[in-house]
């Protein structure tokens, strides 16, 4: 029976491990892939104090600060089940165990959605990228493409148009979905093309990197071919929440409802990072909300009159 028990492994849960561990409660982390998403990113340049770390590597290094602590690890588990109760929350796994603990950390991050067409997987990282934020200067000068017409993509379009050379806007849809005050500003700026009805089939590459992309005009059927560095896809972030429906409140968007503190719908269940309604998924974010989250549940196992 844990004190506080972390679903996820990526920045966000290990940051709340590494608190809780430090308060000297009994403490552990379930993980279905220890890491997060952090694995599968290569260049990291906002992880701020170090200008250049790679996915891996950071990877690594949280895990390692976890073992520093007495903190029981416990990857490639599957969360399945959320079952709260008066004093003990349980957690049930895929392979039908099940945890004990006092209170419950949620970071179970989330995953971009994807266009699911050729060469999307081949160049991922390779041109193919998800986060503006985070690979945006690695295209300075080029021209990139962004993938989604709705509040994301609109906003990305914006943010790259003023590091690269060029942006194009390909939208499914007859219509961009963002919001008026978006789509203004983005049909103002001089280096942005925008194409609605517009469905990517293809990401095309040099076998190192993208060179440009096959999109079908749904309105002719026609192929048309663009010639880029970069491609931005932004047609959704999902989070990994299905599990918990019916157990904790979720947004519409799946997203966990929390508080200021990291406090879910559930007392003695918080939650952190990527998965939760905190704004702008990033690193530095959910290793933050993550401390928030695991000093919350602190605050809570020294109130709770259960000893
Ligand atoms: P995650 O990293 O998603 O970790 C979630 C954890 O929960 C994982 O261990 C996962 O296996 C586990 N999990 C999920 N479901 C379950 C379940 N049911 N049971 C048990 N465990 C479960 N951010 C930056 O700040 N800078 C960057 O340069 C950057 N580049 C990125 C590049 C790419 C390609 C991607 C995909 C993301 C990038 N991000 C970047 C975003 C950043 O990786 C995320 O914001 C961050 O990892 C979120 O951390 P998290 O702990 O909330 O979730």
């Amino acid at each position: 029976r844990f004190d506080v028990l972390v679903v996820g492994g990526g920045p966000a849960g290990a940051t709340a491990a590494v608190y809780a561990a430090r308060k000297g409660i009994r403490t552990g982390v379930a993980a279905e892939r220890f890491g997060g998403q952090v694995l599968d990113t290569m260049a990291i340049e906002n992880f701020i104090s170090v200008p250049y770390t790679e996915g891996p590597k950071l990877a690594a290094a949280l895990e390692q600060h976890v073992r520093e602590y007495e903190v029981e690890i416990l990857n490639l588990q599957k969360a399945v089940k959320l079952v709260p109760g008066a004093d003990i929350v349980e957690v049930e796994f895929a392979n039908g165990a099940s945890l004990r603990s006092k209170t419950v950390i949620l970071a179970t991050g989330a995953r971009w959605r994807q266009m699911n067409v050729p060469g999307e997987d081949a160049y991922r990282n390779k041109g193919v990228a998800y986060c503006p934020h985070c690979d945006g200067p690695l295209f300075k000068g080029k021209r990139v493409a962004v993938i989604g017409g709705g509040n994301s993509g609109v906003e990305a379009a914006i943010d790259l148009a003023g590091i690269v050379a060029h942006v194009t806007l390909i939208e499914f849809d007859s219509a961009l979905r963002a919001d008026d005050v978006l789509q203004r500003k983005l049909k103002s700026l001089p280096n942005v093309t925008i194409l609605t009805s517009a469905k990517t089939t293809e990401v095309l590459g040099d076998g190192q990197k993208v060179s440009g992309l096959v999109y079908e005009n749904r309105n002719t059927g026609d192929s048309v071919k663009v010639e880029l560095e970069g491609i931005f896809v932004q047609i959704g972030l999902l989070p990994n929440t299905e599990w918990l429906k019916g157990a904790v409140e979720l947004s519409p968007r799946g997203e966990i409802v929390v508080d200021a503190h990291g406090q879910t719908s559930v007392p003695g269940v918080f939650a952190a990072g990527d998965c939760t309604t905190v704004p702008y998924k990033q690193i530095v974010i959910a290793l933050g909300e993550g401390a928030k989250a695991s000093l919350s549940a602190f605050d809570h196992l020294i109130r709770s009159s259960a000893p």
